[in-house]
């Protein structure tokens, strides 16, 4: 099974970063486009990985990663949030 880790990793990290916004919609529309613009903004990571451990490598991520992954999904919430395309 082929896979692109960032995937897991930005949907890991999202409810995190989201937290920290009270003022911002969170419909299910406007958390797909912040996934997608984070996904686009990030260099995939496909890996080879049997079904259900994906998830336990990336609760392992390392500072800087994380710290890097974090900034791609703030700027990505903050470009959504200013011209949402919900309804
Ligand atoms: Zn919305």
């Amino acid at each position: 099974m082929l896979k692109n880790y960032m995937e897991e990793v930005v949907e890991f990290l999202l409810p995190t970063v989201l937290d920290k916004y009270d003022n911002i919609c969170k419909c299910e529309r406007c958390i797909r486009d912040i996934k997608a613009l984070s996904l686009n903004n990030l260099k995939p990571l496909y890996v080879a990985t049997e079904k259900g451990n994906i998830y336990a490598k990336v609760k392992e991520l390392n500072t800087q990663f994380r710290a890097d992954t974090i900034k791609v999904i703030t700027e990505a919430i903050e470009i959504v949030c200013k011209s949402p395309r919900h309804i």
